[in-house]
This record gives C-alpha cells, structure tokens and sequence, in this order.
C-alpha cells in the first residue's frame, strides 16, 4: 500500500514532531512547509521550555507525563545525538484562600492520573521554601517528579533530524492557499509550487488562525505576545523549583541567574502580528514589584536581557485545539496551546500520527481537544494557565 500524502504547515515542534510520529508509523510521504527555518520568531525557540503536570483538566495532565517521558527519554526517542539538558526541578504553585478548594480539586485529579504532586499548608510551605514570604499563602503544591525545563531549541533541532532521518522533507516555503475539492484539500500553495496531499496538518503556531483563514475557516488562534526578562539577583537558584506565584508572576534558575515573566493585562495584549519588541514596562511596573514581594532577595536585581515571542492563544478556552476539522475531514489541526505547547508536542504528535494512520486515538483520547467543542461552542476552559 502507498503511503498517503501529508502536508505539514509549520516546522516547529509540533510540526517536527509530528513529521517524525508519522514516519515512525510508516507513513512516509510527509512534506513539512516551514517558511523559515532558522525558526528565529518561532514559539518554540523563544519559550521557556518548561514542563508541569499541574493543569486543570484531566486530558492536559495527560499530555504532560506523556511528555515528560518523552523528555526523560529523548535519546531512545530522537536519537543518541538529542542533548536537551532536562533539570527535573518541579512547579511551586501557589494559592491563596480563595482558589484553594478549586486547587485541592485539581490536585486530586492530577494524582489520579498518576502525577506527583505534594501539597504543602502555610507553615509547611515557609520552613521548606525560606525564601518565600508566606503570609497569604493557603495552598502551594510541587511536582516532584515530571516537571521541571529544558533546552528547546535543542529538542526542536533533534526532532527535526530524526524526522529527515525518517524521510520527511522539509521545504523552505511559506503555505498561502489550498486546492480543494468538495469538502477536501487536494493541494497546498506555497511559493509558487503546489504539494498535492491526501492529508494536511495544520501546526502553524501562532500563524494557524492565518493559515485557517485562507480555507475561510475561524480558528480563534491569535498571536499574543509574551515577555520573558533574564535577571539576577543575591539568591542560589540552584535546586529551587520554577515558581508560580498567587499573581500570575512566575520565575526559575537559569544558569547562574533566573528568568520570568507575566502576562499582560487582557485590555493590553492585542494581536501581535510581526511585533517582538520586548514589554520592558511589564517588568518594572508589574514583574518586578510583585516578584520582589514574594521572594525578598529580588528588592535587589540587576535586569540581563529579554525576550518576546508569541503564544498561540486559544481564545475561546486557552486550550490546544487538535485533529480534524468537522466539515473538511482531511484538515487536521495541532495547535492553540497557549503557553504549554512544547511540553505538549510530544503526545499531541503522537496523537495526530495515530488519528491519520488508524482513524482513532491509540495512546491518549485527545478527543476532548478536538475541533468540534469550538463549533458546538462548548469551551473547555483550562485554570491553570500563566
Ligand atoms: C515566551 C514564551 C514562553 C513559553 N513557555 C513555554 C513553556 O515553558 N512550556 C511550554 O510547553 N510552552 C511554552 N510556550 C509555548 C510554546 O512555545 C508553543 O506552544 C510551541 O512552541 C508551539 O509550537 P509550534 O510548533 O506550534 O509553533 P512554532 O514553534 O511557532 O512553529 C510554527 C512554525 O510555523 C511556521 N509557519 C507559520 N505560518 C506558516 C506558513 N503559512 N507557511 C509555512 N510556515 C509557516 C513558522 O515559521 C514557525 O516556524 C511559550 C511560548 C512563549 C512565546
């Protein structure tokens, strides 16, 4: 039998991921249109490259261990030559009075799926954490096992290589139109050429909502920037989790100093389109203030450098938006992550390799992702979103 012919819009993680997925399935006629591939504005090159298992609805949990071992075991995965410097340091998430049930909540289904995750009271929480003001703290809960960052520019770079090795094609071209027939794709415009397919992935990132418009299709999939500050200050970073403070702020170790960030007042967070001109007001005005309360040591913190890029923000429930689109059953989409698509790509990957090779979901029901849930307009909101 020939293999059917896939085309993947986007070179990414997710679009090298899923090349190499589909390879593994012995599915070999994939072409992977990536516009630029020195991946300079790319999502995952500018992230924080940071993985938990703490989420608020069960099928993200389950993407994130599924990564996690993915991760752990990236060699067996990708290749020998695949280095990405995974440091298991955990998630500290904090929470107040207010939020605790909904938290008690959620760590109880994290558990049920098999995360590891401690729970710690006020008092508990100041004498493990003594770097932390504590005072309006309820609820702080840590990944011991499965959570922690990596390097991934690395990981992208090493999914990139097995799926050539598994003999993907990557052209550098950039996707602007589609040949359909019915209610199918036939073919992708790009640069002048046409990829005749049987398939096509849409993996994007930021630029999926774009690549949907050009079927006539809305996908509510925006570009929204996101900061990231590199500082240091009179604190070992070593061995000390990346924290998620009550505000939204959050920060970890990064070589000899931390990096951190939060995101933007909703009324100040437009579509970012072509614009990656660090916020440098979010970290005096917002960041730093808030960072500053909670862990004193950072009153004093000398600023290192940062950097912008953009989420692919799901903006009807903050929640990735995988497999086929209702009416044009060979449009699959892998994208929308919001912030948590690189410790995704792994088990999203996987997912959309198996909805095309056998019709159906084998290792995780990604089914709850699905396109359907946007045009039936039931949202299903994810809490733990930064
Ligand atoms: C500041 C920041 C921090 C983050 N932190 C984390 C984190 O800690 N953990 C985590 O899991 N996630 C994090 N994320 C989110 C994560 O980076 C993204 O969810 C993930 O990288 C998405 O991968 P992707 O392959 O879909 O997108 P991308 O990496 O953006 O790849 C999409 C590719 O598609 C290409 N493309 C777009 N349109 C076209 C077209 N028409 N034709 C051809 N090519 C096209 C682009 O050039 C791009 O290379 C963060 C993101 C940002 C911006």
């Amino acid at each position: 039998m020939t293999s059917p012919r896939i085309v993947i819009i986007g070179g990414g993680i997710i679009g090298s991921l899923t090349a190499r997925a589909l390879c593994r399935e012995g599915l070999t006629d994939v072409t992977v249109i990536e516009r630029d591939p020195t991946y300079r504005f790319s999502s995952t090159a500018l992230s924080a490259a940071s993985i938990r298992t703490q989420f608020g609805c069960p099928v993200n949990v389950e993407l994130s261990l599924y990564g996690a071992q993915f991760l752990k075991g990236v060699k067996a995965e990708l290749g020998e030559d695949a280095e990405i410097d995974f440091v298991e340091g955990g998630y500290l998430i904090l929470g107040d009075a207010r939020t605790e049930a909904a938290r008690r909540e959620a760590l109880a289904m994290q558990r049920g799926l098999g995360a590891m995750v401690e729970d710690f009271g006020p008092d508990a929480c100041a004498a493990a954490f003594p770097w932390l003001s504590t005072d309006d703290i309820a609820i702080a809960t840590l990944g011991r096992q499965n959570e922690g960052w990596f390097d991934a520019w690395s990981l992208l770079q090493a999914a990139r290589r097995a799926a050539i090795a598994g003999e993907a094609r990557f052209v550098q071209a950039e996707a602007s139109g589609f040949i359909t027939e019915g209610a199918r794709i036939t073919g992708v415009r790009a640069d002048g050429a046409i990829h005749p397919c049987d398939w096509v992935i849409n993996a994007a990132g930021p630029g999926s909502g774009a690549v949907a418009r050009l079927l006539g299709i809305d996908l509510p999939v925006r570009p929204r920037k996101r900061t990231v500050f590199q500082f240091k200050a009179p604190l070992a970073g070593a061995g000390m989790p990346m924290l998620f403070d009550i505000s939204g702020a959050w920060m970890r170790p990064e070589g000899d100093g931390f990096i951190g960030g939060i995101q933007p007042d909703e009324a100040n967070d437009p579509d970012a389109d072509g614009d990656f001109e660090p916020d440098h007001a979010l970290f005096e005005d917002r960041l730093w203030p808030l960072l500053a309360a909670r862990v004193p040591a950072l009153e004093q913190l000398r600023l290192v450098r940062a950097w912008a890029g953009h989420y692919e923000m799901c903006l009807f429930d903050h929640n990735g938006v995988i497999g086929p689109h209702p009416d044009m059953a060979n449009l699959v989409f892998a994208t929308g992550f919001s912030g948590h698509g690189v410790m995704h790509a792994p088990g999203t990957a996987r997912g959309v390799a198996e909805w095309i090779a056998h019709g159906h979901y084998r290792t995780i029901d990604l089914s709850p992702l699905g396109f359907g849930r946007i045009a039936a307009n039931r949202p299903m909101p994810e809490s733990a979103i930064y």
